[in-house]
């Protein structure tokens, strides 16, 4: 495993993209030059700001590089205001600082390589997913090496409650990838649960992996419809934890292995599991 720094991190933009949503950009080469798509980091309020104490983990959605170099140079995070932190990070201006600690978890790189994948994201569950689709379709690379296990195609079906809830759709609709839409209202895409644009995607033929993140509700369904098609799936898990390296057990996520139910730490040994083996 990759070792993990901390580094004071200062804030390049931070800025609305959707209801309740911003996409910041944070000044952190060492981490930068590291993370790898699903992988995630810690986030902590700087100088002296203490409340609330512990730091809450974010994925990777892009990394910033030097137009002129192509060094990478930072991290972008998207995130939804739910709560303490999110609400003070929408405060937070160009020039600021906060505390950042990674890369963390196995990522994206728990999954062998797929010739065709279906991408299913809920709610804000489509962060991960913008750096793992653009490596996968060989348009961006992470990290230090190269890698060369892209995919025939890629689908992106990603859903919302509403139109002003989607995120950075832009972005997911300038890759060579399917972007499938879908609302619960109707207000934009096709009107109903993703996990429904997603079962007609796997009755096409293909040799599906399924990689999913969001709601658990979304989930679980995600994990049922693959475990009666027989077709591999992971999920990107979203378990609230507290340190991000394993030392707190705050993130267990119980999980069947030989028939038997097993604890393992989400920051450590995932975010990303293998959905068969998750017990919601
Ligand atoms: C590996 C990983 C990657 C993540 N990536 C992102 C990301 O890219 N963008 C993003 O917006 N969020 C992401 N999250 C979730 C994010 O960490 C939480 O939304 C954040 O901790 C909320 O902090 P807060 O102080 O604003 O809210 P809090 O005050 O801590 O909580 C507000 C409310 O949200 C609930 N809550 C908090 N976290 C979660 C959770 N994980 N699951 C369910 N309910 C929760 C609390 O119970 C409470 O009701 C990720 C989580 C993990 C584990």
């Amino acid at each position: 495993m990759q070792a993990w720094s901390v580094e004071e991190a200062t804030v390049l933009w931070n800025r609305p993209v959707a209801r309740d949503t911003w996409r910041m950009a944070l000044q952190a080469p060492r981490l930068a030059d590291r993370i790898r798509p699903g992988q995630f980091l810690m986030l902590r309020l700087a100088n002296g700001r203490s409340d609330p104490l512990l730091a809450r983990p974010y994925a990777l959605y892009d990394v910033v590089r030097l137009g002129s170099t192509g060094d990478a140079i930072g991290v972008e995070i998207v995130y939804l205001v739910v709560g303490k932190q999110t609400r003070l990070l929408t405060e937070l201006r160009p020039g600021e600082t906060a505390v950042v600690w990674g890369p963390l978890g196995n990522g994206f790189d728990a999954i062998p390589p797929a010739r065709h994948l279906l991408l299913v994201a809920g709610g804000i569950g489509q962060t991960p997913f913008y750096a793992f689709a653009a490596e996968r379709t060989g348009v961006r690379h992470y990290g230090a090496e190269q890698r060369t296990e892209l995919a025939e195609a890629v689908v992106l079906c990603y859903g919302a409650r509403s139109s002003d809830l989607l995120a950075c759709v832009d972005d997911f609709s300038r890759l060579p990838i399917e972007v499938v839409l879908c609302t619960d209202d109707g207000s934009a895409g096709r009107r109903g649960l993703v996990t429904e644009a997603a079962a007609e995607w796997l009755d096409r033929p293909g040799n599906w992996v399924v990689v999913g993140c969001g709601p658990e509700p979304m989930l679980r369904a995600l994990q049922q419809l693959c475990g009666r098609r027989g077709v591999p799936c992971y999920l990107s898990l979203e378990v609230p934890m507290a340190c991000g390296f394993g030392a707190c057990f705050s993130c267990a996520v119980p999980v069947r292995l030989g028939g038997a139910v097993d604890y393992r730490r989400c920051c450590l040994d995932g975010p990303v599991f293998d959905a068969s083996e998750v017990v919601f």
